[in-house]
């Protein structure tokens, strides 16, 4: 009786001792949240106030200075400066949609090709204020998916934009679509700053920044990579990095199902008339 008295006062002890190592864990785990949301919170506020100043001293020249060749090119800079901004924000926006669940994708029948194209539209001009050399690899025969044309490009343009970003003035870039049967991929290369092995799988997650030594204007809020495998998600598909570490360049691979296969229409999708 005694025995079987004194086992379950051991297996309880054990259970409360299992039960405190637990909840150590778990406010271990909350303050590691709450150091990263303050971190964030003070990276927000960095970013999201970097552009004013520019803005603001373009507005002064533009009130001092009569020659108008300096004012076309104050007006552009702060046009990038502003589209830089409301890309920012609207990226904080969309990241908060897709934690509640509230993006929907207008999905229809696209060519990647198109996507491509409205990615670039967006993408060129920071491709070429790095002063980057871009290849673009396109196959003759249209690419067709089964997804949301805008939700796509996004996708696309925020592998472009941060091929741009981390890559040091004067390099690289090339953009290849291909098909390998019901699989699209779109590959994404630079010839810049690479990342650490051990970095690659976790700069899909939300707020990761690899550290250097980047000037503030080439900040970002670490958002966009986790938005961009949220959405290629939503489209059955994956995504992935690759680079062989540090200065050697990285290569981002978007893989889609292809939805022309044997003529059936995937669901939710018209054939084409
Ligand atoms: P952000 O660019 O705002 O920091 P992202 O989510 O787009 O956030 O990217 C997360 C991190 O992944 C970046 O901070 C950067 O360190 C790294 N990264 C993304 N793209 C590249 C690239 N093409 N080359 C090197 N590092 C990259």
């Amino acid at each position: 009786h005694i025995a079987a008295q004194r086992d379950a006062l051991q297996s309880a002890f054990e259970e409360n001792v299992r039960l405190l190592n637990e909840s150590r864990k778990y406010a271990e785990a909350l303050k590691d949240a709450d150091r990263r949301k303050d971190e964030f919170l003070a990276t927000l506020a960095h970013e999201l106030r970097n552009p004013l100043a520019p803005i603001r001293n373009g507005l002064h020249i533009l009130k001092m200075s009569p020659n108008p060749k300096i004012a076309d090119e104050v007006r552009d800079m702060m046009d990038r400066q502003m589209t830089h901004l409301v890309r920012l924000i609207d990226d904080l926006l969309d990241v908060s949609r897709v934690s509640q669940g509230k993006i929907d994708l207008r999905r229809e029948r696209i060519a990647l090709q198109d996507v491509i194209n409205a990615a670039l539209e967006t993408s060129r001009p920071a491709i070429d204020a790095g002063g980057h050399s871009f290849t673009l690899d396109l196959p003759d025969e249209p690419i067709p998916v089964n997804g949301d044309l805008t939700r796509l490009a996004q996708v696309v343009s925020n592998l472009l934009n941060n091929a741009a970003k981390y890559t040091p003035d004067g390099g690289h870039i090339r953009l290849t679509l291909t098909r390998d049967g019901h699989e699209a991929r779109i590959i994404v290369t630079d010839t810049g700053l690479g990342i650490e092995k051990d970095m690659l799988p976790r700069v899909f997650e939300l707020f990761t920044q690899v550290e250097r030594n980047l000037n503030l204007s080439q900040g970002g809020l670490g958002i966009g990579l986790a938005l961009a495998h949220r959405l290629v998600q939503m489209h059955a598909g994956s995504i992935t990095a690759d680079s062989e570490g540090a200065g050697l360049g990285s290569t981002f691979t978007v893989r889609l199902p292809v939805t022309d296969l044997e003529g059936v229409a995937p669901e939710g999708v018209e054939p084409a008339a």
